[in-house]
């Protein structure tokens, strides 16, 4: 009974053969025909007419396109894996791993975090960064609306170092929320310092989006300087109406090393409602009446979650304005009064132009994210890595299919040093996604926003097939990835 079993398991086959399909390797190099065999974890060899071994499983990929499992390169999908930990919005993305701890978020040290998401078997991989905000707010408690001190700031960083020796890939900061926001360039300095030591990149949602983007981008570029690290951009966008039209600008600094960024393919964004304003002084009819015109006005504003109010969600605000008969300006001072600005309701805001996204979408550097979560109100978090391929590539042809895949892959692998993924290559790990180029698209939209793509076939996670004919196999062979490791 035991010999015979063991027998089993030294014959039974744990290769897999691709066959037929377009093989677009992540590199940007063009794409070309030929099969690929998957041993154990990783792929071993990429040639024309492989044949199937006996026993060996077949995936038929005629007609469609071999690439490397994308790399989301900011995601918020560590909250809702917990509870979906089959990851379907993102598999149906194509996505294989989702790179989290971004905009300064943290509530534990990320070896705890990792342990976490391991427990629950998740289908995709993890990557993390650590995230400044949430250490700002483990050392200073409730009393963060001022700068730190020394001996606080050292404290900071023993916690980034700890985070940097498990596997972190560098810091996240995100600066235009609490706590984030009451920190100085010298802090972020500061905590950079100790990622640099370990080779590691600062990646930031900075202070400012809007009006003051081109400052806000100096103070990143001041923090890569003097903490001598890599530097990337999160969600890269010109969000206010001053700043429209100038993509060039940004993209002659993102360009060149050690700057990077990252964008996803909307003209909404999504956030808290003070995000309207750089102001916290919330009082002010004025900030309103400047917040809402940057952004061409209330129609623009869409109230997506608010559970003070659930009636109020999914309406825009000049149609609430209409139903309470208020104006926008006091129903926005109105929800913030409830709020305190600490959460319970977020808007999405159409608020970019289409010629500075496709400029983003253009720049060598730029590499694609979601910034999306599992279930969340932002159509991004379902349908952002399908809408960049219909859309962008078949569409609009912004750019071809092979770069748009590099800005998927290989790109962003490189750029986190997620070793030995991001591309086909013998011996890299089997991350890999097979879709139909001619009929990938996204469908989730602001007023259904968790609705599924569709045109990926198949998805293998770490060697094993995880969706297959466009159904869960029922595998979850996620791994938490560490930097350089
Ligand atoms: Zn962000």
């Amino acid at each position: 009974m035991i010999l015979s079993s063991l027998l089993a398991i030294a014959i039974a086959p744990t290769s897999i053969l691709i066959q037929g399909g377009t093989i677009v390797d992540g590199t940007g190099k063009p794409g070309y025909r030929a099969d690929l065999r998957i041993e154990g974890t990783r792929i071993i060899e990429i040639k024309p007419n492989l044949a199937q071994r006996p026993g060996e499983k077949l995936l038929d990929a005629k007609g469609f396109v071999v690439s490397p499992g994308f790399i989301d390169a900011h995601s918020h999908a560590s909250g809702g894996i917990m509870s979906e930990p089959t990851a379907i919005s993102q598999l149906t993305q194509g996505i294989t791993t989702a790179v989290v701890g971004q905009d300064g978020g943290w509530s534990k040290p990320i070896k705890q975090a990792f342990a976490d998401y391991a427990s629950v078997k998740p289908a995709i991989n993890f990557a993390s960064f650590s995230g400044h905000g949430g250490i700002r707010a483990a050392i200073m408690g409730n009393d963060y609306k001022r700068p730190a001190t020394a001996s606080e700031i050292s404290r900071m960083q023993a916690l980034v170092e700890q985070d940097m020796k498990d596997g972190a890939l560098g810091v996240s900061s995100g600066l235009e929320y609490d706590p984030g926001y009451y920190s100085n360039t010298e802090e972020l300095i500061a905590l950079n310092k100790i990622a640099a030591k370990y080779q590691g990149m600062y990646i930031s949602h900075m202070r400012d989006e809007g009006d003051s983007v081109f400052k806000a981008i100096a103070e990143l570029q001041e923090i890569s300087n003097k903490a001598n690290i890599p530097a990337q951009i999160s969600h890269v966008k010109l969000a206010t109406f001053a700043v429209w039209n100038r993509a060039n600008e940004v993209n002659r600094i993102t360009a060149n090393p050690p700057f990077t960024a990252d964008v996803y393919p909307y003209l909404y964004w999504q956030s808290t409602i003070a995000a309207l304003t750089p102001s916290r002084d919330w009082k002010d009819r004025k900030i309103w009446e400047k917040g809402l015109a940057d952004v061409g006005g209330p129609q623009n504003v869409r109230l997506s979650t608010y559970i003070h109010n659930p009636a109020w969600a999914g309406k825009t605000l000049d149609v609430i304005a209409k139903e309470t008969g208020k104006d926008a300006i006091s129903i926005i001072q109105e929800i913030l009064e409830k709020t305190q600005g600490e959460g319970g309701e977020s808007v999405v805001v159409t608020a970019m132009t289409e010629p500075d996204l496709e400029a983003f979408i253009r720049s060598a550097r730029t590499m694609f994210c979601s910034d999306g979560n599992i279930g969340g109100s932002h159509p991004r978090g379902a349908g952002a890595f399908p809408r960049v391929l219909a859309r962008y590539v078949r569409e609009r042809k912004t750019i071809s299919l092979e770069e748009a895949i590099r800005k998927m892959t290989a790109l962003t692998a490189r750029t986190f040093q997620l070793k030995e993924r991001g591309e086909l290559k013998p011996n890299y790990i089997a991350d890999i996604t097979i879709f139909d180029p001619k009929t990938i698209q996204d469908h989730a939209t602001p007023t259904d926003p968790t609705k599924l793509s569709t045109g990926v076939k198949a998805v293998i996670v770490s060697g094993q097939i995880t969706m297959r004919n466009g159904y869960l196999t029922g595998a979850r062979n996620g791994k938490m990835i560490l930097r350089g490791r």
